[in-house]
């Protein structure tokens, strides 16, 4: 049996295929271009998902019959109403949509993605696996925002979170290589890709997180500016004449490390840094920095850290901005070794000095499998009323 995991885009499908009884990888790619004009575009989804699985059957990775056991997909904004992953209907189709206020350039496509497959493959259950559900169990006094409370009884302005699939996760993995259940481990994990955030877990659920309503809030990212004071964009619109979406798009696309150095890739902010660029120096200084007081603030949180993990292209890559981030932070029993954080393995491991309290591990993070293992969950606890096949 085999599980398709779909992450679908405004543009994009990425896709792979996984065989269930070894949760091996048979076949992975994307198609792109999708809605652009010229002659290597795709006209739209449908066309898109017809081009997934041409390959699929062409390689030879699935058969006729598809035998497709299911196909998890990722859904970026599941709101208050998806704490877990959720077997495709009308409602959950209904929801997905009425979220798209709250991700406007995540959640059309993801839909749209979800609409093909269902079209195309009518007999194969589906899952939808969202990335704010890990962070359903937030507890009131972290999800909302000291605002007038008829906006999130009307609008529902709180703390979502995002990255839920990645965190959790890492937080499994951490508990299979600590060896203990993952039900008994505080953990602060930070997922540090082109998006970053910082998540509190208490007893294998996340009680905290750094992104908020949208993935705007928290750590400085590739080209989002992460915290800032509420009143920077009033300002900004007073000064600048810019309107609303202009701004929003300022504090999203043109901002964190690109907005401080103009680069909002890590690898070439190190570059120009080794090059004497000194706004690149404060771009890593800033970053490592604003990870630093999340550290600090989520150990406040939990009280008892077991262990610290770093994951996504810079977690798991970046020596100096894992060491930048647990500077100074020896108090809190935290510290890297330099020649086990320096290791350029890329397998998931331990990286704290010796003796200390807190691990700090890095493991790779691997969000596709996530949702794979979670569709085959899914579909098992409730087979619903047709059977898998
Ligand atoms: P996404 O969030 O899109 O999945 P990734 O998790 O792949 O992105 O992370 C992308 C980021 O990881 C980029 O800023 C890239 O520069 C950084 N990165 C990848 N490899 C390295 C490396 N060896 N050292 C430092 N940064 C790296």
């Amino acid at each position: 049996m085999k599980v398709l995991v779909l992450n679908s885009g405004s543009s994009s499908i990425k896709y792979r295929l996984f065989q269930v009884e070894s949760m091996g990888v048979l076949r992975a790619g994307v198609v792109d271009r999708i809605g652009e004009t010229g002659p290597s575009a795709v006209r739209d989804h449908g066309e898109g998902f017809g081009r997934v699985m041409s390959d699929l059957s062409d390689s030879g990775a699935i058969g006729e019959p598809a035998g497709l056991f299911g196909i998890g997909h990722r859904v970026v904004h599941g709101g208050e109403w998806f704490r877990e992953p959720a077997r495709v209907d009308a409602g959950v189709l209904d929801a997905i949509r009425a979220m798209i206020p709250f991700a406007p350039l995540h959640n059309p496509g993801n839909l749209q993605g979800i609409e093909v497959a269902l079209a195309t493959c009518p007999g194969v259950p589906q899952v939808a696996v969202f990335d704010t559900a890990f962070h359903q169990t937030m507890p009131p006094r972290a999800f909302h925002y000291a605002l007038p409370r008829d906006l999130y009884d009307t609008h529902r302005v709180r703390r979502y979170g995002f990255h839920g699939t990645s965190h959790a996760h890492v937080a499994r993995r951490a508990a299979a290589l600590l060896g203990k259940p993952p039900g008994s481990l505080n953990l602060i994990t930070l997922h540090l890709g082109n998006g970053a955030s910082a998540a509190a877990i208490r007893e294998g659920k996340s009680v905290d997180t750094s992104m908020g309503m949208t993935p705007l809030e928290g750590l400085i990212m590739g080209t989002r500016c992460g915290d800032l004071d509420p009143a920077v964009p009033f300002f900004l619109g007073a000064a600048t004449g810019k309107d609303p979406g202009e701004i929003q798009a300022l504090l999203n696309e043109e901002s964190g490390l690109k907005g401080i150095c103009g680069e909002n890739d890590m690898r070439e902010v190190h570059r120009r840094a080794a090059g004497g660029d000194p706004s690149a120096d404060l771009a890593i200084d800033m970053y490592g920095y604003r990870i630093r007081k999340y550290i600090g603030a989520y150990t406040a949180v939990l009280g008892r850290v077991d262990a610290l993990v770093f994951t996504g292209g810079i977690g798991e890559n970046d020596a100096e901005v894992r060491r930048r981030a647990c500077e100074g932070l020896s108090l809190l029993g935290i510290a890297v070794d330099e020649a086990r954080n320096g290791s350029p393995s890329r397998e998931s491991r331990e990286i704290q000095r010796e003796g200390m309290p807190v691990k700090i591990l890095v493991i790779p993070t691997n969000e596709e499998l996530e949702i794979a293992l979670q569709t085959i969950a899914c579909i098992g606890n409730n087979a619903g009323p047709e059977e898998p096949r």
